[in-house]
């Protein structure tokens, strides 16, 4: 016996980043698009329609239209309520970190912010990982990218 059907796939055509209305972030989306296709014994074979195209959140899940992505983006200049701006402000913990900044003030700027301890030591070693430089002189602790010391000067190693 042939068994065949169709089934609906989700194509991946692309992603970004947009203002998620349900997180109230912005936020890493994907841009799908629905497509039923052919199936022969569960395998689909080829694409017979193509059913429309929407964005996901890929934090909450949530799916809307792609027009949503167009929608109003947080402005820059309003100081980031750090938890829900982890992830736009992971780029700019690891190149200050690699330019140099102590990692210890890196996170009592960021408890100073309102992030939680953990998430603030999670957030620097998501940043730039566990192995750490040293200051041997000020025990301070540096991104494997920084080249000195910012208290004493010293090379790292
Ligand atoms: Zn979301
Ligand atoms: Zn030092």
């Amino acid at each position: 016996m042939i068994i065949f059907g169709t089934r609906v796939r989700h194509k991946h055509i692309g992603e970004g980043e947009f203002f998620c209305p349900k997180c109230q972030a912005n936020r890493r989306y994907a841009h799908k698009q629905a497509v039923r296709s052919f199936t022969l014994y569960f395998i689909p074979i080829f694409p017979i329609q193509q059913l429309g195209e929407f964005i996901e959140c890929q934090t909450c899940g949530v799916t809307l239209e792609p027009a949503a992505r167009q929608t109003r983006q947080k402005p820059a200049a309003r100081l980031p309520s750090a938890q829900q701006d982890l992830g736009s402000m992971m780029n700019s913990i690891k190149s200050r970190l690699d330019k140099g900044f102590p990692v210890e003030h890196m996170i009592r700027e960021l408890t100073a912010a309102n992030l939680d301890l953990e998430i603030a030591r999670g957030a620097v070693q998501g940043a730039i990982g566990k192995n750490v430089k040293v200051c041997e002189k000020c025990n301070l602790a540096y991104s494997p990218a920084a080249g000195q010391c910012a208290e004493c000067g010293r090379e790292l190693r």
